[in-house]
């Protein structure tokens, strides 16, 4: 970026980055915004926490709006942001556990890339974490990271078909077992 005109103008940055933080009108809910999160005193039918996560984790309220097809680093990013937009989302990983896909790579693959280009949305790694993560410590906060921004995860499950669509409740998904590939 020159800091004038004419070819002779002294450059002031070589790399300028813009980055969208959020929408005017879809503030998220999160510091000053943040959600309530408990209904404090005791009244008939009040549900716990766990009670209500298990709900949600099963889609027992109905369908998904999106489906994730796989638990990868960009999948918990995607499915961590619309969960913060208020979008049901289920995110289908056909390992037996988040983080499968690191710890399932070469034993002594560490990441390339220090830390610190690293974060997740919303939960940066811990300021006493190492700059370059063994591939099994990275798969561990995966799976933490998942559990900490509550999102539906099925492990053990796998995409095998379906539509995509902006209408509502008109796509389809189908997954199952990675074997039996029965399921809805
Ligand atoms: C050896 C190695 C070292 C690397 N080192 C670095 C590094 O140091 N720094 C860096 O930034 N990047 C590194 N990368 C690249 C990085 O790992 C990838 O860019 C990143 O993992 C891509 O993330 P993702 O979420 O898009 O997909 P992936 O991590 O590939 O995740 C995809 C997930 O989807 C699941 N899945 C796929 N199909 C289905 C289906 N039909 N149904 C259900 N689940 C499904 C898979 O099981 C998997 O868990 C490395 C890659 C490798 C292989």
């Amino acid at each position: 970026m020159p800091a004038g005109t004419g070819p002779d103008a002294p450059w002031k940055a070589w790399t300028v980055l813009t980055t969208l933080d959020e929408l005017k009108g879809f503030e998220e809910p999160s510091g000053p915004r943040r959600a309530y999160g408990v209904d404090h005193g005791e009244f008939r039918g009040r549900r716990s926490w766990l009670e209500w996560r298990r709900d949600e984790q099963s889609l027992a309220g109905g369908d998904a709006a999106v489906v994730v097809v796989g638990a990868g680093q960009g999948a918990l990013t995607v499915a961590a942001r619309l969960k913060q937009l208020g979008v049901d989302t289920l995110v289908v990983e056909r390992n037996p556990r988040v983080g499968d896909n690191w710890r399932n790579r070469y034993r002594s693959l560490v990441l390339h890339d220090p830390v610190w280009y690293d974060h997740l949305p919303y939960l940066s790694f811990p300021v006493n974490w190492p700059v370059f993560s063994p591939k099994d410590k990275l798969a561990d906060w995966f799976e933490s990271y998942a559990s900490a921004m509550e999102l539906n995860v099925w492990t053990g499950t796998e995409v095998f078909g379906g539509t995509t669509t902006m209408a509502p409740s008109t796509g389809w998904c189908g997954c199952g077992s990675p074997t039996g590939r029965s399921g809805r």
